[in-house]
């Protein structure tokens, strides 16, 4: 199981359902979590913060501030991005976590996803 499956196995257990499955994903998939969480390097939990924490926060709240720092500070030095060759729009570095790092187009309707070199 990758770590973002991990990730979305516990958030779907902490929803309604059965005491049992709560359970387990308050005991055993953090255990699990924090576990490989402990092998990756700080710039793929800085990823993590950026992807799976800070969206969650309120923008107002200062907590989205310290979580976006912590993530840029964690993350390091990003190179430029270059544009799309699709659609010209700016292409977001995302460091990989299960994958490889790769470059993604900010255009949401474009979409396009380059494996980084
Ligand atoms: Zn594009």
């Amino acid at each position: 199981m990758t770590i973002r499956e991990l990730i979305e196995e516990q958030r779907r257990r902490m929803g309604p359902g059965k005491p049992v499955e709560r359970f387990a994903a308050a005991m055993l998939i953090p255990a699990v979590l924090a576990e490989r969480l402990a092998g990756l390097a700080d710039r793929q939990v800085g990823q993590l913060l950026l992807d799976e924490v800070w969206p969650g926060l309120s923008p107002l709240a200062p907590e989205s501030t310290i979580c976006l720092h912590a993530a840029d500070r964690l993350r390091g030095q990003m190179k430029q991005s270059p544009t799309c060759p699709k659609c010209d729009s700016e292409m977001i570095r995302h460091i990989g976590i299960d994958e490889p790092d790769f470059l993604k187009c900010a255009l949401l309707n474009c979409g396009l996803r380059i494996q980084e070199t």
